[in-house]
């Protein structure tokens, strides 16, 4: 069928993932999470604003006790390519020591967000800490990291929808999508 996008949706080129294929994923995520924590309580960190779609619908599907918190980390300013500069916006007091830590973002890509929170969460002493991601990006990392979660492998291209945007743009797009050139 062809592709005939109105409202919000006709900036895009093509769909990516409908809103029903995240959901699916996205449940599939949630046991996956459930069966390798059963019995404990999680501490979510998750990375804002990318995240916050993907996070909302994960963790209620997570039949766990959770304990939310959030971050803002930004590499992309205004543009569609990694600044490669990090800027984490720190919780004041939050003690991760001993805690089961699991940092959630949207995109694996460069990979340097992930590393620079893993390495600045993991010298605070969690008693475990896993990644997750609802997609990874397939090229070579600047920095070796994989995420433990990840929902969906795909090429690189600069995507936006499901919490992710473009100077601002396109996070409330229920699909994830390639914008037109
Ligand atoms: P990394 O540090 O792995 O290079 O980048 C991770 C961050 O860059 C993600 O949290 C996300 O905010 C942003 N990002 C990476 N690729 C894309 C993309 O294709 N589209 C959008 N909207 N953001 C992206
Ligand atoms: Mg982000």
């Amino acid at each position: 069928m062809a592709f005939s996008p109105s409202g919000i949706m006709s900036d895009l080129d093509r769909i990516l993932y409908s809103a029903e294929e995240i959901q699916t994923r996205v449940c599939e995520m949630a046991r996956e999470i459930e069966s390798n924590y059963a019995g404990r309580t999680l501490t979510v960190v998750a990375l804002m604003d990318g995240a916050l779609f993907f996070v909302a619908d994960l963790l209620r599907k997570v039949n766990l006790p959770v304990h939310l918190v959030t971050l803002s980390a930004s590499s992309y300013h205004g543009t569609m390519a990694s600044s490669g500069e990090i800027r984490i916006q720190w919780p004041a007091s939050v003690d991760f020591a001993g805690k089961d830590v699991l940092l959630l973002d949207d995109i694996l890509d460069t990979g340097l967000t992930l590393a620079e929170l893993q390495k600045r969460l993991s010298e605070q002493n969690p008693a475990s800490l896993r990644t997750g991601v609802l997609l990874t990006k397939k090229k070579p990392r600047t920095v070796e990291i994989r995420a433990d979660y990840s929902g969906f492998e795909i090429e690189d291209e600069f995507v936006v929808g499901y919490g992710m945007d473009y100077q601002g743009r396109f996070r409330n797009l229920p699909c994830i999508g390639i914008l037109k050139p």
